[in-house]
């Protein structure tokens, strides 16, 4: 049987930036992952050597203060995201495609230099491989008198505190917790959205900018789909070519192939044939990712109950803490978030008794 201090479930970002926080004071900490790789809502795709394109979180802002001095601590710049004077907009399919101006952007968005996941990767850094559990789904954990037991699979871990860092829907859904939560708290995260759990997420890779020649900005808008917003998504270094946007949520219902069928027809629509010369399409369906999502009993809306007081209290006498970007009481569904809940939960359990 394994064993820890504290035992860590979710590698994503907030549990990333609480290992690093926690290993900076001195403890023994073990992060349990479900799926093969760190990050969770945090993914840049980089199939072979053309293709850096995020899956999940790319934006932040100067607001996101928490995020950006973890990211200056980590030496890890960022850059600016190109949005360019015009946009693409495609009211009707059977209209013709406009271009509109874009008013000054006063705040704009940037990107971590490298893909979001050179965060992750610089957090990892801070996680030795004996520390780290990969394809390890948590199914049950249980107090004990003597300890907290987490279980996965034919693998018992005992810890003197867990921290959970799934989105609390998921959790609820998931992870089986003896003793049971109270119901209010087991209401709550039934109650509470998953940001970004429907979405889809696509991009193609290029050889060449052909927007950029075209004197188009790869900036576009669609009220028809599937994608409903594109943007260029070339990297820092301009060694990565690529659009990526959002598509219609309703396309997770698609085969893949046709929904890249129906991508490549509005590519063409938007922006002529170089668009189908495209070296990769990349896609997530994040509704299809067990470890992220999971299906509501009835419609949930997005940021109601974030940062609820009963997610800012440790539970089984302070050996159980909720966290994750859905729990802060900032920015909660954001890496922002992320960041401000690892903080949260660090400075809760460094003033407990229970290590
Ligand atoms: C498409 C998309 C676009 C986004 N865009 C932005 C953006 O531009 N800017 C921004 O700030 N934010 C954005 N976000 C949100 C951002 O990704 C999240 O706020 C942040 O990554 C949340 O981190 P987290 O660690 O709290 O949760 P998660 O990343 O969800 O981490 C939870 C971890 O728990 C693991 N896990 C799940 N179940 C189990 C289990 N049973 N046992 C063990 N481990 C388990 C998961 O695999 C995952 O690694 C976006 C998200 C998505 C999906």
């Amino acid at each position: 049987m394994r064993r820890a201090d504290v035992l860590i479930i979710g590698g994503g970002l907030t549990g990333l930036a609480f290992n690093y926080f926690l290993r900076k004071a001195g403890y023994a900490v073990l992060i349990v992952e479900a799926r093969g790789r760190l990050g969770g809502r945090i993914w840049t795709k980089t199939t072979g050597e053309a293709v850096n394109i995020e899956m999940g979180a790319t934006w932040l802002g100067q607001k996101h203060t928490h995020l950006v001095q973890l990211l200056n601590e980590l030496n890890l710049p960022v850059f600016q995201q190109r949005l360019g004077a015009s946009a693409l907009f495609e009211q009707q399919h059977q209209m013709p495609v406009q271009s509109i101006p874009l008013p000054p952007n006063n705040d704009p968005s940037y990107r971590i230099k490298g893909g979001t996941s050179a965060l992750i990767k610089a957090l990892a850094r801070h996680l030795p491989d004996e520390a780290m559990l990969l394809d390890t789904p948590v199914e049950k954990v249980h107090a004990k008198a003597d300890g907290v037991y987490t279980f996965s699979g034919a693998s018992t871990i005992k810890s003197k505190v867990v921290v959970s860092t799934l989105p609390p829907h998921l959790l609820s859904h998931c992870i089986e917790l003896q003793p049971t939560l109270p119901d209010a708290l087991t209401r709550l995260m039934q109650q509470t959205h998953t940001w970004m759990g429907e979405s889809i997420k696509a991009g193609v890779a290029y050889d060449q900018p052909f927007w950029r020649e075209n004197g188009q900005t790869g900036t576009a808008f669609s009220q028809t789909g599937p994608f409903t917003e594109l943007y260029d998504h070339t990297d820092a270094e301009e060694g990565h070519f690529a659009l990526k946007g959002f598509l219609r949520n309703d396309m997770a219902n698609l085969s893949a192939p046709d929904r890249k069928r129906l991508v490549e027809g509005q590519l063409l629509k938007l922006f002529g044939q170089p668009a189908l010369e495209f070296t990769s399409y990349e896609e997530a369906v994040w509704a299809k990712e067990p470890f992220t999502y999971a299906p509501y009993e009835r419609t949930i809306i997005p940021h109601q109950n974030n940062g609820h007081e009963m997610y800012r209290k440790p539970y089984w006498n302070g050996r159980l803490f909720l966290a994750g970007s859905e729990t802060a009481d900032a920015f909660p569904g954001y890496m922002e978030g992320a960041v401000r809940s690892a903080e949260w939960v660090y400075q809760a359990l460094s003033q407990s008794t229970v290590l």
